[in-house]
């Protein structure tokens, strides 16, 4: 690729390139590079996956019973990144199915955070005053196993046809009241440039709408989706801000590095959203390096959300303590910049309710007792 970072090398170098497979060895540089080889190649079953680590019979067994469901789709770039040997490897978790995914509790739901039934037309959820998310398309290139939107994602039959946006680009524009526009998916870099480009003239072209987001998780799993040509149109719908979902620190690899940087030189601010997973990233040392990592990355930490009640992520589900004990750990303990907001999507559609530990002890009239991060104690008093 002929991008050349110039200015912050010296961090670049810190990233380490991806590791590639056996199998992909002699696969030319330029193939690996390519979105679309990546895309082609994706791993989409338990032989293909044979080829690159060593699968387990729960994988196996989990696998057979789940794919109709919900498919298994790994780009090779992704894989790369998995351990051959540790079934629990954070990479590994996110995208190989596991038995427990069967396994469905009675507080699961299907469409936990309602948003079908904030839906005034299909394709467009509008819940808060201000703002919608807009679904372009059900297709991703990794099939996260703790989507919260698995009954849509990955099934062709719902993917989101022309009319539905033009549908859904007439809402917006008839509803003066919004004045920022997710744009969601699936994952809208599934759809072409030229799609893209399409939905935000569109949108550029509406008065009301003063930003947009483009909710992707292509800079995790395919950062060779994010070409120079992707990149420089961005530039001509500003203001753009890029939405995105990051992990573990071991996706901030070189490649994930260069593709925020794009994104980054191109002029848009970019979020991300972590979802706080059991096993992956309930631990505050972890989710601190990961958001260093993120930072050097020019991406900032925005929210962490608490795993939703959808069907079949149970295993995957922390206590909320476990949240708490990670914004206890990152406040005052390392820049507030890399401190995002914990939250839980509230089942039922309340939207995100943020939690935090306490830190006000008491409170009465214009006094208030409060304790910092170290846990020592201050009055404050109102004059
Ligand atoms: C998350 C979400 C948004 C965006 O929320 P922000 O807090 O502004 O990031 C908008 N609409 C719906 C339905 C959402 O779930
Ligand atoms: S990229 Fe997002 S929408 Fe797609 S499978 Fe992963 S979590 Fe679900």
């Amino acid at each position: 690729m002929a991008f050349n970072i110039v200015t912050i090398n010296k961090i670049r170098e810190r990233f380490e390139p991806a590791p590639r497979p056996e199998i992909w060895k002699d696969v030319a540089e330029k193939d690996w590079n390519s979105w679309i080889w990546q895309q082609q190649k994706r791993v989409k079953s338990m032989d293909q996956l044979e080829n690159i680590l060593n699968v387990t019979a729960d994988e196996r067994e989990a696998f057979a019973k789940t794919h109709e469901q919900f498919n298994m789709g790994i780009t090779p770039y992704y894989a790369s990144l998995m351990d051959k040997d540790d079934p629990n490897c954070p990479i590994r978790l996110q995208s190989v199915p596991k038995k427990e995914e069967l396994t469905i509790l009675e507080a699961d739901m299907e469409d936990p955070l309602a948003e079908e039934r904030d839906m005034p037309v299909p394709g467009i959820t509008h819940r808060y005053p201000d703002r919608v998310l807009f679904y372009t398309t059900h297709n991703c290139p990794v099939y996260c196993r703790h989507c919260t939107r698995k009954r849509k994602v990955a099934d062709p039959s719902s993917s989101a046809a022309n009319k539905q946006l033009e549908d859904g680009l007439a809402y917006i524009e008839k509803h003066k009241e919004v004045r920022d526009v997710v744009i969601s998916g699936g994952d809208p870099l599934s759809n072409s440039d030229d799609r893209l480009e399409y939905i935000m003239a569109r949108l550029r072209a509406i008065d009301h709408v003063e930003v947009f987001r483009l909710g992707t998780r292509n800079l995790v799993t395919l950062p060779q989706r994010i070409t120079d040509s992707f990149a420089n149109m961005l530039r001509k719908y500003h203001p753009v801000f890029v939405h995105t979902h990051f992990n573990h620190p071991k996706e901030c690899t070189r490649e994930a590095f260069d593709a925020c940087a794009r994104i980054a030189d191109a002029g848009c601010v970019i979020n991300n959203q972590m979802v706080l997973l059991k096993g992956i990233n309930d631990d505050p040392k972890v989710v601190k390096e990961l958001n260093h990592k993120l930072l050097m990355m020019r991406v900032r930490p925005y929210y962490i959300f608490q795993c939703d009640m959808s069907q079949g992520i149970s295993h995957f589900r922390t206590p909320v303590e476990a949240g708490i004990n990670i914004i206890e750990n990152l406040r005052g303990w390392t820049s507030g910049m890399a401190i995002p907001h914990y939250v839980i999507d509230a089942p039922g559609g309340g939207g995100k309710i943020p939690i935090l530990p306490e830190y006000v002890l008491k409170h009465e009239g214009k006094s208030w007792t409060l304790r910092n991060y170290k846990k020592n104690k201050f009055e404050y008093n109102e004059p």
